[in-house]
């Protein structure tokens, strides 16, 4: 396609030739709880080498015994060697270029996960990743380390591989000695900023060396560590620059660190939002420079090089989400695309919970050699009654295997409630998903009814022989003395546009996720958009502090109320704090441990601490959870026709339960 025509290109470094520039960067998968190179990764990773991608970066893989858990690929000994050459083969099978990832966590590294032990880093200072403090490195372990980074690197070029990548990026053991934040040490590997890179380029000299002059060695950086008073985009570009000189081949950008307060991975960072980040590493350097964090389209990627910010576009959710993603764009099928949503919940999420990796959006990811494929051994006649993502996802999924299927829809669009998940500020990506399974069900063929109330006498009628009961569910109307007053709304009509808060003052009761998405909508009315706050500060129209004021302070004044300690429960571990955090900077107030006694027509009652307390309210906005949709289940099976029930019909749950039994059971009829 010409618009892709960059991204597209093929590209030679160190004599290896990508035949595009997208780049699979490296993630944490937990597909090998005993570190080594599983069937379940083989598979994963070859998937995605035929799918197209120009270069997979696989790891990161603990060098030695401090380096991280043991339930990381594991480079370690000789006998990792068998494995990875079995994972090497297959990514260059295919045509991509395969590189190896080394890492090294240091203070990141949780005793837990390493035996028990004490882990190490330059100098003595607490992590809050891991609440733990490490202990500083001697002269003798700095050299011993760099001798494990050279010798891990001589067994990735032994494995097969085409090169290898270094790990200094995200708060882990190189950016900890590059940092004036936690290197405190007086030697030559503290102090000055060239004593701080001392250590990151002694790596560099030793993998170049263990690996010889012809193989390709990468370096993944932090493009700014995104920590008061820590290393910023410059320093990054002085290290790339240094790098450069070091015999380092290419450099991989990404953010910052895991203890930073900047989100780097929501769906609220703008695709493509720290390709600057590159930009600024480029400027500095002659060498190929990938952009990373968000790129989950080609139009993105392809602008981010047209631009000139990078020579490479990284992917790593990019193609979970959708492993065929370069293959789609070389072919001009844009359309059929499953693009990542920046949802976390699971990739990051299941990191977190120590669960393998797969995706929301493509729950065949990680499952790849469980969940084949196949056509189906006699084409059948299918209703899937509800277009919400369950739905959608079991009628493509059926389609796709050579089913007739009809999708039943009562309401106008498609789409459940991820149409209501997408209307607060920085969560439109969940139109994405949506209009992705939309264009699903065209090219699959789906016949789509919308508008359409599917009856059992209907289904029956028009001969059916399985149906997907896909009903989704309803909000929950709570017993409270006062619900039924004019003032109160239930959430999902105000995300939906049905009903708008009256007044300033705005109580929310219910603090899940769907009430603090809520509140984050409601207390975001009246503030500056995006552009405006561009315009007014590249003119001074105000001061930074009232710009900042304006975009986070609005018309409400919005209060959450929650009977339970904490709120958010039910939002994933890797995007709670970024919500938590956003409730804060919007001026949100929450009130938790506060069962709602009551609602009067001035506010609602709480009881805190065995004491009733009213909070004023205009408006009072319910979000006390979802029941279930599902009266057309027992019919159906009382009338012997094959039904299968999932998504929130069967229990209220996330998207990414809706879509993966979508999948399973589009696979199963
Ligand atoms: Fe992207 Fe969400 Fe899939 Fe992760 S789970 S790859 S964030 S769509």
């Amino acid at each position: 396609m010409e618009e892709l025509k960059i991204l597209l290109s093929p590209l030679e470094i160190k004599g290896r030739r990508l035949r595009n520039r997208i780049v699979m960067t490296a993630m944490h998968l937990n597909y090998t709880p005993d570190g080594r190179v599983s069937d379940r990764l083989v598979a994963f990773y070859e998937e995605r080498a035929r799918g197209g991608a120009g270069m997979i970066i696989v790891g990161g893989c603990i060098i030695n015994d401090l380096a991280g858990p043991f339930w990381l690929i594991d480079i370690r000994g000789e006998e990792a060697v068998e494995g990875h050459s079995m994972l090497a083969e297959a990514i260059r099978r295919h045509g991509a270029v395969a590189v190896c990832q080394l890492y090294h966590a240091g203070r990141y590294a949780h005793s837990v996960s390493i035996g028990g032990k004490q882990a190490v880093a330059p100098s003595a200072v607490p992590s809050r990743f891991t609440r733990e403090t490490p202990r500083e490195m001697t002269r003798e372990e700095i050299r011993q380390t760099v001798r494990d980074y050279a010798d891990a690197a001589a067994r990735v070029r032994r494995a097969g591989y085409d090169g290898v990548e270094v790990l200094a990026a995200a708060g882990y053991l190189i950016t900890q000695f590059l940092s004036p934040l936690t290197n405190r040490r007086t030697d030559e590997y503290g102090g000055s900023w060239e004593n701080r890179m001392r250590f990151g380029l002694e790596v560099a000299d030793a993998v170049r060396e263990a690996v010889g002059p012809d193989f390709l060695v990468s370096f993944r950086i932090a493009g700014h560590d995104f920590m008061e008073g820590g290393n910023t985009n410059r320093e990054a570009a002085l290290f790339a620059a240094e790098l450069e000189k070091h015999g380092v081949d290419m450099v991989n950008v990404t953010g910052g660190w895991h203890e930073t307060r900047v989100p780097q991975l929501p769906m609220s960072l703008p695709r493509g939002g720290l390709a600057w980040l590159a930009a600024g590493v480029k400027r500095a350097t002659a060498l190929p420079v990938v952009a990373c964090n968000r790129i989950n389209d080609p139009l993105v990627g392809d602008e981010i090089l047209r631009m000139g910010m990078a020579d490479l576009v990284g992917m790593a959710r990019g193609l979970i989400a959708d492993p065929y993603l370069p293959q789609k764009a070389a072919a001009g099928h844009l359309e059929q695309i499953s693009h990542c949503i920046g949802c976390n919940q699971g990739c990051f999420d299941h990191v977190l919970y120590l669960k393998p990796v797969t995706c929301t959006v493509n729950p065949r990811a990680g499952r790849e050699l469980e969940l084949p494929i196949s056509t189906a051994p006699v084409s059948r006649k299918v209703a899937v009654v509800g277009g919400g993502p369950a739905g959608m996802k079991a009628a493509v999924t059926a389609a796709g295997r050579g089913h007739h299927v009809t999708l039943f829809e009562k309401q106008p669009v498609l789409g459940g409630q991820l149409n209501l998940a997408a209307v607060p500020p920085g969560r439109e990506e969940f139109w994405t998903a949506v209009e992705d399974l939309e264009s699903a069900l065209e090219w699959e063929g789906v016949e789509v009814r919308l508008e359409t109330e599917a009856t059992a006498e209907t289904l029956l009628e028009e001969g059916f022989e399985a149906v997907v009961l896909a009903t989704g569910g309803r909000p929950v109307v709570p017993p409270i003395p006062g619900i039924d007053l004019p003032h109160v709304l239930q959430a999902w009509d105000v995300l939906e546009g049905k009903e708008d808060p009256e007044g300033r003052r705005v109580v929310i009761i219910g603090g899940g996720a769907v009430g603090a998405e809520t509140a984050l909508y409601v207390a975001s009315m009246g503030t500056i958009s995006g552009d405006t706050l561009q315009f007014l500060l590249l003119n001074g129209g105000e001061s930074v502090e009232t710009l900042k004021e304006l975009s986070t302070r609005g018309v409400k004044e919005v209060t959450v109320v929650e009977m339970l300690p904490k709120v958010c429960r039910d939002v994933g571990m890797s995007t709670r704090w970024v919500l938590l955090q956003d409730l804060r900077n919007l001026g949100i107030k929450v009130v938790s441990n506060a069962p709602a006694k009551r609602i009067d027509t001035d506010g609602v009652v709480v009881e805190v601490e065995g004491r009733e307390e009213k909070i004023p309210a205009d408006t009072v906005i319910v979000a006390a959870g979802t029941c279930p949709v599902n009266e057309l289940h027992q019919r159906l099976r009382d009338s012997g026709v094959e039904v299968h029930l999932i998504g929130d019909a069967k229990q209220p749950r996330k998207a990414f339960e809706a879509i993966q039994e979508g999948l399973e059971t589009g696979l199963r009829i």
